[in-house]
């Protein structure tokens, strides 16, 4: 059995969560295994119905009131009950911050290794595993040993799709054995995105800004030009350093990853440490006033002019198109 640990958001699965699953189908029909699912708490009471159509043949729904709140040590030993019970050949999780985080717990309370951010896996004793190291910049071919194997699946690294519905259908619940001190580290408070907002990782159109932009006023017709083309805005690391924006918009290596179908970038250099979260997006269009800026180099479009003037003439152009 393959068991796949399923994050969701308020009732709805992560994309890299039916990534995962999408790999993990793959590997289960390799190795002629069915492949499970663990959803935990009671949030994840939606979630479950949707997760047949990407091959989960059983739902292992882990329950007990304290678990409402993430809790990465608590998770961990939900996975390692589980893993006792059913046996898995190996077990998969995103390779999000919490699919890495959860993950860890489980390796270090199972002496088992992890293979963090894997692209590619071929089933086998060890798995041949290629996984995403230094941020995305380095692809590393290793040998996952262990008696169940136990890894995380880069996200964006391969496309969600749903797969012929398994033979059978069950959840199954289970109160797993869980102490005091599981819950030492636990979400306290979670900061509410407004109603109808998508969130920057599942974006499909993210606006980002840059030094390039100015100031923290600058970013208004950024707001406008993303709101009028369904997305959100994102920026770099100076932006939040100057206390521009909150870091939660950061996009790149210590901020979020992003995987939108166009990423336009405004006044943004190019740095490494930018395009490692960018990576992911499938077009790009930069907005710069240096077309010797590194980001040209990524550039599907480009736009060699002043932030300030490119972006309220684009905006006012997609009003006029949009009779608004
Ligand atoms: C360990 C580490 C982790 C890091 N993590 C991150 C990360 O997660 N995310 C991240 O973004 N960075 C990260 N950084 C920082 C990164 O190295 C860069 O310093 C940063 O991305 C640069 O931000 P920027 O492009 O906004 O600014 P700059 O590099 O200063 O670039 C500004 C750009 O704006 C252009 N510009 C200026 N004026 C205008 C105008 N009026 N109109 C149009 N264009 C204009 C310039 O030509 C230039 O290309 C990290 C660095 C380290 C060392």
């Amino acid at each position: 059995m393959i068991v796949g640990l399923v994050e969701h958001d308020g009732g709805v699965v992560s994309e890299p969560s039916l990534q995962m699953l999408t790999l993990g189908r793959r590997l289960a029909e390799r190795l002629g295994e069915p492949l499970a699912a663990l959803v935990i708490g009671s949030e994840a009471r939606p979630v479950v119905d949707g997760l047949a159509a990407y091959g989960v043949e059983t739902v292992h729904h882990a329950v007990d009131d304290r678990l409402d709140r993430y809790a990465p040590d608590a998770w961990a030993a939900c996975v390692v009950d589980l893993m006792g019970t059913a046996g898995p050949t190996a077990v998969l999780a995103a390779g999000t911050d919490r699919g890495n985080e959860v993950m860890a717990h489980v390796g270090a309370r199972t002496g088992l290794p992890v293979g963090a951010n894997c692209t590619e896996v071929q089933p086998g004793d060890p798995f041949l595993v290629t996984r995403l190291r230094w941020g995305g910049s380095l692809l590393e071919d290793a040998r996952l040993h262990g008696e169940v194997k136990l890894l995380t699946v880069a996200p964006h690294s391969i496309q969600a799709e749903e797969g012929p519905a398994a033979g059978g259908w069950s959840v199954e619940e289970f109160s797993p054995a869980l102490q005091d001190t599981d819950f030492r580290v636990q979400v306290a408070r979670q900061e509410g995105r407004p109603a109808g907002k998508v969130s920057l990782p599942e974006a499909r159109v993210v606006v980002g800004g840059g030094r390039g932009v100015g100031s923290p006023e600058g970013f208004g017709p950024l707001e406008e030009l993303a709101e009028l083309l369904g997305g959100v805005v994102g920026c770099s690391r100076v932006v939040t350093s100057l206390g521009w924006r909150p870091h939660t918009d950061q996009v790149g290596q210590t901020g979020v990853r992003i995987a939108p179908d166009i990423y336009i970038a405004c006044g943004i250099s190019g740095a490494i440490q930018h395009m490692v979260g960018a990576k992911g997006a499938k077009r790009i269009l930069v907005i710069n006033t240096d077309r010797q800026a590194p980001i040209l180099t990524h550039a599907d479009y480009a736009i060699i002019g002043d932030v300030q003037q490119v972006v309220p003439a684009l905006v006012s152009a997609i009003r006029e198109g949009k009779g608004l």
